[in-house]
């Protein structure tokens, strides 16, 4: 409790050259009390000012930054690091008390972002804000505005209008989630019970991992099984983090998984954790998903009230608001009370990761899938793919289908596959002329590729890859070059800043790809650059959909 924590006063009035308004010092303590007083918390803290007071003010930083023992510039780097906090300066307005979240990324812009903010800001009355936000993560609903918490999909003035004058601003937390109880008489936590009784099974349980083939489904692929083993071999204590921030614009599998079965995921933590020798978790999840954060709260004290064997120690962290940080390494930084800011690697995760530990740092649905290939055995997950791959991939499908939305399919099904047999067709009208296969990072194919295979490594010889599953379709009547130019706004919008390539470069690209007729030559420059050049993959990644465009759509660009 901060009021009786030993450090307070020794931290105490170490800030220099800002006095401490007691007023905001009292706020300040009332509003965070109950927390623990530490560092790694900040961010929370910033959640509960910006929770209650509709924003964080100059003398709040002060005082926070007093209690904590930091220098005020220290709190106000990382308050003004994330979308989610509006930081107002002395003599600044605070907003209004309503804001309204209008995703302006690629699927959403596809169905009408831009007309419907226009809309919003002329028809909605005092009081309300609008803004533009990257991608919120229900891309099968586009386009979608977040009335206070609650996501409207398929939103026009109407319905937010609507949800407005009715005060509808809370998270919407889906009804039917399976209960501890349903999930367990189905067969829940056997495994996670049969791991508490048998220390002997981690072996057997990572080299079915290895059978079966399962990689990282946040997109980086790295295979599981050899990721349990390296951390095996680490000194303890280690720790456990699951990455539940999934932005990719595109994505939205992990809140689909955890909106309905949020146990499943828990027994892969637990799993895991048994396997590895880990006592302590964090689950990071973005503040996009109110709900999810919700549910899984609940499913967590229901797993406290209900497991009869001994569980690691399981913190819930709230991100707020920056894509960025579902890089691993950002994440960590950002549980550590910091900027969201990636690390320079080596040393890797697994030897020097969440406060100097060796890490285990996993997407949501890579644990998710853990209990069910156990106990469906290696042969199954295998057993399924197509074109000589192997596994299910959960793809995230949206865009100028019927039938968009999250779609389990065979590892190696092609995007014509994947619309024809899954989705419903085509809408009505629309042909297909380009896709997405993996974000808006995983680069854009045109129609004529659409017999490619999807799955782990197969796109890079087109310059492309499927990172997280997420696939964007754009029909004859999208334009692929408005397409990319969205990417690369989102990725200047959403560059930490940290290295010039990515920073500079994403402004500079965004810039030239407005001109009717690309430069080719400096936009191939500055592509090199920041993919040589950058520290992580959100820069590395970034040219992507300029190449792609340029490669395979040259005339939409000035081209032949
Ligand atoms: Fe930050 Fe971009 Fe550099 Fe990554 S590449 S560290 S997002 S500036």
């Amino acid at each position: 409790m901060i009021a009786s924590h030993p450090k307070r006063n020794r931290l105490r009035g170490r800030g220099k050259g800002h006095s401490v308004d007691p007023v905001a010092q009292a706020a300040v303590l009332d509003a965070i009390s109950g927390l623990p007083c530490r560092r790694d918390q900040l961010i929370e803290y910033l959640h509960r000012l910006q929770d209650r007071f509709g924003h964080v003010a100059a003398a709040h930083v002060v005082a926070l930054a007093d209690v904590l023992g930091l220098a005020p510039t220290e709190v106000y780097e990382v308050a003004t690091f994330y979308h989610h906090f509006d930081v107002v300066r002395e003599g600044e307005r605070p907003p209004p008390p309503l804001t309204i979240r209008v995703c302006d990324s690629l699927s959403c812009e596809v169905f009408g972002a831009d007309a419907l903010v226009q809309a919003l800001e002329g028809g909605l009355g005092q009081g309300v804000r609008v803004q533009r936000v990257s991608c919120v993560g229900r891309c099968d609903e586009a386009p979608v505005a977040v009335v206070g918490q609650h996501p409207v999909g398929h939103a026009t003035l109407d319905s937010v209008s609507n949800c407005i004058e009715a005060g509808t601003t809370e998270p919407s937390v889906p009804a039917d989630w399976i209960r501890y109880k349903k999930y367990c008489d189905a067969g829940g936590y056997t495994l996670a019970r049969r791991c508490s009784e048998d220390g002997g099974l981690g072996d057997s349980i990572i080299q079915a991992l290895e059978s079966a083939g399962l990689r990282g489904l946040g997109g980086a692929g790295f295979p599981t099984g050899r990721k349990w083993r390296i951390l095996q071999q680490q000194s303890a204590p280690r720790l456990l983090v699951v990455n539940i921030d999934e932005g990719e614009p595109g994505t939205f599998k992990d809140r689909y998984y955890l909106e309905r079965d949020p146990h499943r995921l828990l027994e892969g933590v637990l799993v895991a954790a048994q396997v590895i020798g880990i006592d302590t978790c964090y689950l990071y999840v973005r503040d996009e998903y109110p709900g999810v954060m919700a549910i899984l709260e609940a499913a967590i004290a229901e797993l406290i009230a209900g497991f009869e064997y001994a569980l690691p120690q399981l913190h819930l962290r709230r991100g707020a608001g920056a894509y960025i940080c579902g890089e691993e390494s950002a994440l960590i930084e950002s549980i550590e009370g910091k900027r969201g800011m990636p690390r320079l690697r080596p040393p890797y995760l697994a030897e020097v990761g969440l406060f100097g530990r060796p890490t285990l740092e996993h997407n949501c649905e890579t644990l998710y899938w853990v209990r069910e290939i156990i106990e469906r055995g290696a042969d199954w997950f295998c057993g399924e793919g197509r074109r000589g791959r192997q596994g299910l991939r959960s793809f995230s499908v949206s865009g100028r289908v019927n039938k968009p939305g999250l779609h389990l399919a065979p590892a190696g099904i092609s995007v014509r596959e994947l619309i024809d047999e899954y989705c419903g067709g085509m809408l009505e009208g629309h042909r297909l002329y380009a896709y997405f296969p993996g974000g808006v990072s995983g680069g854009i194919l045109p129609a004529r590729l659409a017999d490619e295979p999807l799955d782990f490594d197969t796109l890079a010889e087109h310059g492309c890859f499927i990172g997280s599953a997420a696939v964007i379709i754009l029909s004859d009547q999208d334009r692929v070059r408005s397409a990319a130019l969205n990417a690369l706004r989102f990725f200047s919008r959403e560059s930490c800043g940290q290295c010039t390539p990515c920073r500079v470069g994403c402004q500079r690209v965004t810039r030239l790809m407005q001109a009717e007729r690309w430069n080719v030559e400096l936009l191939e420059e500055l592509a090199t650059v920041m993919e040589e050049a950058s520290i992580c993959g959100l820069g590395q990644a970034a040219p992507n959909p300029i190449r792609c465009t340029i490669r395979y759509f040259p005339r939409e660009v000035g081209g032949k």
